[in-house]
């Protein structure tokens, strides 16, 4: 299950994730290898009579354990980068390598595998299932992977003191504030221990003081889990907080 050469618990190596389990075995040099490499991508969409080019030619890597903020005005190709990234969409031109897997040969299974082990993804809108409470939306991703009921429950009492919801179990989402909401959905991207976040606007919904609260629970994530994060945000603020900002215009990335 984990990568070759890591163990569990490596200690004080700034590079060895702690709570990492995914992956693929036998993947090029995985100590070095991006989490995320975008080659060239092209993506339009046929709107009417006019094609709107979202993305020409978009290309960067994200190594491994870091936290990368996506800026760029509205309409500007976040969320249709972070779709293609995340294997939610296919691009017209180009590669997408998702922690040593390139996405084109992938069939459908295997994106919906990539989806629910090894990409955690975090909206604007949170995604939480209303009925269910913070613990069971938590363990969604789980169940889904057919983890054991005793693994499951573990893991999601740990992984709500993570975010501050250790109290909140039995929350459901109308309950909760939309902060405490966006850390159940924090909890939950991690569940299956992913390689990758992907976040599109995840303060998006929130006020300032809650938004910077919620960016540095990513920030304290991506360092604690070894968990490595693309952020899109229009958000400057939080913007300090990231490892390394790329900012999309024109459907090209320019890096600051
Ligand atoms: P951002 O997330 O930065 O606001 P998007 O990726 O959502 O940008 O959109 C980029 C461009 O692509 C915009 O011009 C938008 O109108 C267009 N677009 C996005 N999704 C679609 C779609 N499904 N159909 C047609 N046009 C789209
Ligand atoms: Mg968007």
């Amino acid at each position: 299950m984990s990568r070759s050469s890591s163990g569990s618990t490596t200690g004080s190596s700034t590079a060895a994730p702690a709570l990492r389990g995914n992956g693929q075995a036998g993947v090029e040099e995985p100590a070095r290898a991006p989490i995320v490499r975008v080659e060239n991508l092209h993506r339009s969409y046929s709107s009417g009579a006019a094609a709107v080019h979202a993305l020409r030619g978009v290309s960067f890597e994200i190594p491994r354990g870091e936290l990368v903020a996506l800026k760029g005005r509205s309409g500007s190709g976040k969320t249709t980068l972070l779709n293609l990234v995340g294997g939610l969409d296919s691009p017209d031109e180009g590669r997408v390598t998702v922690d040593g897997t390139d996405l084109a040969g992938l069939c459908e299974d295997g994106l919906l595998a990539l989806r629910r082990d090894r990409v955690g993804f975090i909206f604007q809108s949170f995604g939480l299932i209303p009925i269910l409470n913070a613990a069971e939306n938590v363990g969604v991703p789980m169940r889904l992977s057919k983890v054991s009921p005793r693994r499951r429950e573990g893991r999601v009492a740990l992984l709500l003191s993570l975010v501050g919801l250790a109290d909140h179990a039995a929350q459901r989402p109308g309950e909760l504030s939309g902060g405490q909401q966006q850390r159940v959905a924090i909890a939950r991207a991690l569940a299956n221990r992913p390689a990758l976040l992907i976040a599109d606007e995840p303060t998006g919904q929130l006020d300032a003081e809650t938004g910077l609260a919620v960016m540095e629970l990513l920030r304290a994530v991506v360092r604690s889990e070894g968990v490595t994060a693309l952020v899109a945000t229009h958000d400057a603020q939080l913007l300090g907080l990231a490892d390394r900002v790329l900012e999309l215009s024109d459907g090209v990335i320019t890096e600051h």
